[in-house]
């Protein structure tokens, strides 16, 4: 159970929140230019990045506000929350290995990926 720490009420239980998917995906500047492919890459289309992930996320039982949050995706360890609005934090953190490449640094510690496939390969 994560421990989301609301801008503007403090920590509360992560079942008070709703998840509202990727941050700063911006409005196309002239939405009537766009191919079909290009509208729907804007609509449907985000990251799925494996490491930090900026998502926006919506205190829905409390002070119904969104809010920003930069989470790690593998360990769920919350590393910003931040408002709307509000540029994304520089990362005094480790960047995000978001690549097919296999990494065996010495900060993981479960062995739980022998396959150097990238992410959703079939088998
Ligand atoms: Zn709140």
């Amino acid at each position: 159970m994560l421990l989301i720490s609301c801008p503007n009420c403090g920590s509360r239980d992560e079942t008070e929140f709703h998840y509202g998917g990727q941050a700063h995906v911006p409005y196309p500047e002239n939405p009537n230019d766009l191919t079909d492919r290009e509208w729907a890459e804007y609509l449907f289309y985000r990251d799925n990045t494996k490491g930090t992930f900026a998502e926006r996320w919506l205190h829905s039982t409390g002070c119904r506000q969104w809010f920003n949050m930069l989470r790690d995706t593998v360990t769920y360890d919350i590393q910003a929350v931040y408002p709307m609005g509000v540029p994304r934090p520089a990362a005094p953190f480790p960047p995000a290995a978001d690549t097919g490449t296999a990494s065996t640094g010495a900060a993981s510690t479960t062995p739980l990926s022998p396959s150097t496939a990238p992410e959703g390969a079939t088998k």
